[in-house]
């Protein structure tokens, strides 16, 4: 069987290549190794250049239509009370809409769903689109794809062929890369359960030593992540689900309810947070996005954002080469140049994230707690962090501003304007630098 692009993979990443090819008149093959939709947690949290990117594939209404609009981020820090309703200490919250651009939200959207839509968005192109379900792919024989479906060994030869398998990746595999893997001194319990209907705005809950992330969904639920030391979770499963009730409730009485109609341990999910980065992302005709490529800590809710970033910019590249009549293989340089610095930049921003809910004392949630306060008293740190995290744009911290988070220098009085921030919003001539390169120089590099 040939293919313009073979792609290993149809999670979020794989799907949103696919569909935008598809919708540019690329051939494009999917192998997926799942059957049917996955029972596991992935991440369900859509940031506004990801709501952008939907919205060029022509799929955001179906999208917003089955998510729920997160406006700010609320970081509630509390004194845990047993048996009694806590103590509130301090509260921050971080808008979205301090961003100069109409994205002014996130999104909660069920990571199943997304992959519903672009699923049906793509083989609305089935002359160009092939999806193979329950298809795994082993890795490559003779230049061609080598696939397993049932019992059967088909081989797809492609012009150019895409790792998007996640964190386990034969493409990656092939391709020879360095990986460095970072491990933290935490882990996370998430499951997904009811909420009451006011309860609408996502927050992160703290005590000095506890972490509780809440972030609702549609139809009255909500994902909750509650972070636990690393190797505490066999001892947590024996304790059985009183712990959990107790926990959440003592953290957050509004949840009460909804916390004890959980039943089963099994619906608990252990989540494991590690990071790590290749050293390139191409070689030859392969090319790797999403978790094949990186993993970030989830504390910043980027991994599924930055696949399907990934999948845009290199679907609008092999979109153009198509149209240009320019052989793949030769241009895929210009992904790893857009895509790896950004990437390299969201996943310290993780890091850093993480590492400001690592430590259980005192001390600590004091430095937080003034660090989260002064984003929000200095407009500079609040539309820095927003624009970051939203993806729209990059806008690095520099000493001063690290200074006057940590209360060394004072809060700046001025209030960033909308004109300051489009500098630092990326336009599409940095998206896609390759058609402004190819316009100025006629047809040659
Ligand atoms: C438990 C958990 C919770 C998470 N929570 C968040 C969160 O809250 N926010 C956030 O932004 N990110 C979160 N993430 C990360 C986010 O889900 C991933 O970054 C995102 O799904 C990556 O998308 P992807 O398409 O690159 O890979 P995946 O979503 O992993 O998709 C890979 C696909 O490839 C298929 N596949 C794998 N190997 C093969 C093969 N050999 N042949 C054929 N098919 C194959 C898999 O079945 C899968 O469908 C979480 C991840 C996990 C595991």
């Amino acid at each position: 069987m040939k293919t313009d692009v073979f792609i290993a993979g149809g999670g979020v990443g794989g799907l949103t290549l696919a569909a935008k090819l598809a919708s540019r008149g690329v051939h494009v093959t999917i192998a997926e190794q799942l059957k049917k939709e996955s029972p596991v947690y992935k991440g369900e949290l859509l940031q506004p250049k990801t709501l952008a990117i939907l919205e060029r594939l022509g799929v955001i209404n179906e999208i917003e239509g089955c998510g729920h609009p997160i406006d700010q981020l609320r970081f509630q820090e509390i004194n845990r009370i047993p048996e009694s309703p806590p103590e509130e200490v301090n509260l921050t919250e971080l808008n979205y809409s301090r961003v100069a651009s109409r994205y002014d939200h996130a999104l909660m959207v069920p990571h199943e769903t997304t992959k519903s839509i672009l699923r049906k968005k793509g083989a609305s192109y089935d002359q160009y689109f092939h999806y193979f379900p329950g298809a795994r792919f082993l890795g490559f024989e003779n230049g061609m794809a080598k696939i397993k479906q049932k019992k059967e060994i088909t081989y797809i030869e492609a012009k150019v062929y895409i790792g998007a398998e996640g964190r386990s990746s034969p493409t990656r595999d092939a391709m020879n890369v360095q990986v460095e893997r970072k491990d933290y001194n935490h882990h996370f319990l998430t499951v997904t359960i009811p909420r009451p209907e006011d309860f609408t705005k996502g927050k992160i809950i703290t005590t000095s030593s506890c972490f509780l992330g809440l972030f609702p969904l549609p139809d009255n639920e909500v994902r909750t992540v509650f972070l636990i030391k690393a190797g505490e979770y066999k001892n947590i499963k024996e304790k059985g689900l009183e712990y959990l009730y107790r926990a959440y409730s003592e953290l957050e009485p509004e949840l009460t309810e909804g916390v004890r109609s959980l039943k089963e341990w099994k619906k608990v999910q252990l989540m494991i947070p590690f990071t790590y980065h290749v050293d390139h992302y191409y070689s030859g005709n392969l090319a790797i996005i999403g978790d094949a490529a990186h993993t970030v800590h989830p504390m910043a809710g980027e991994g599924m954002n930055l696949a399907v970033q990934d999948a845009d910019v290199l679907g609008e590249l092999l979109a153009w080469c198509k149209e240009e009549g320019k052989p793949y293989h030769e241009y895929l340089h210009y992904y790893e140049d857009v895509r790896k610095p950004r990437v390299e930049f969201l996943l310290q921003l993780s890091h850093l994230s993480a590492l400001v809910y690592s430590f259980r004392n005192e001390w600590w949630r004091k430095l937080r707690m003034n660090a989260v306060q002064r984003i929000l008293d200095d407009d500079q740190l609040h539309v820095k962090q927003m624009l970051n995290i939203s993806g729209l744009g990059r806008w690095d911290f520099t000493l001063i501003d690290r200074a006057v988070q940590g209360g060394v220098l004072p809060a700046r009085k001025k209030q960033i304007s909308a004109e300051t921030q489009r500098n630092f919003l990326f336009s599409e001539a940095e998206d896609y630098p390759w058609k402004e390169r190819y316009r100025k120089d006629g047809s040659h590099e």
